[in-house]
């Protein structure tokens, strides 16, 4: 069984990560998602709790076997994989097209595949949050399921107040 380990803060859980998701599934039977920055909530750049990003995340999957873990911070690159697999399952491959993300996972022997951006210029947590505050419009640009959250959460009142 090939799993495909996929990290991010998912602030919030839009369609580029759904389809980098779907990207990765294509190729792996099961998805481990890392949530990072977990212990971060309620700040501008993280607005969310872990728990409210992976109720997104349950919400927004179908037909993808995933498992969802959280990644506290450890602000230290060298330690960085040591500290991911320390919290996650064996994983055969990373999918990730940050940079530094890519770098650490090779240097630490792992199989990394890069994706590409998908509408990156709209699907995009900071272009999100920015048009949030800005009173634009931003809901097509996050699946269903965490336009719910979104809701139940008071979401959009929550990062006017933050911003
Ligand atoms: P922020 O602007 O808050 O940093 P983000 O959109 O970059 O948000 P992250 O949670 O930082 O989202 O990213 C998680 C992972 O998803 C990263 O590997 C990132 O490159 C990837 N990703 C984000 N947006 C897209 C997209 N539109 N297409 C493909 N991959 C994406
Ligand atoms: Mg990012």
């Amino acid at each position: 069984m090939q799993r495909a380990l996929i990290i991010g803060r998912f602030q919030p859980f839009h369609i580029g990560h759904l389809r980098l998701i779907e990207f990765a599934a294509r190729d792996v039977d099961s998805i481990i998602i890392g949530i990072g920055s977990s212990q971060e909530s309620n700040t501008k750049k993280n607005p969310f709790s872990a728990a409210e990003r992976r109720r997104m995340i349950e919400n927004s999957l179908s037909g993808i076997k995933f498992e969802i873990f959280d990644i506290p911070d450890i602000s230290n690159n060298e330690l960085w994989v040591s500290h991911v697999r320390k919290i996650v399952p064996e994983f055969d491959s990373v999918y990730t097209n940050a940079k530094l993300e890519r770098r650490l996972f090779r240097e630490a022997g792992c199989k990394v595949r890069e994706t590409p951006f998908f509408n990156r210029g709209n699907y995009s947590g900071t272009e999100i949050r920015g048009r949030i505050l800005a009173g634009e419009h931003w809901k097509s640009l996050v699946p269903e399921g965490t336009l719910k959250v979104m809701e139940e959460t008071k979401g959009e009142e929550r990062i006017r107040k933050l911003g």
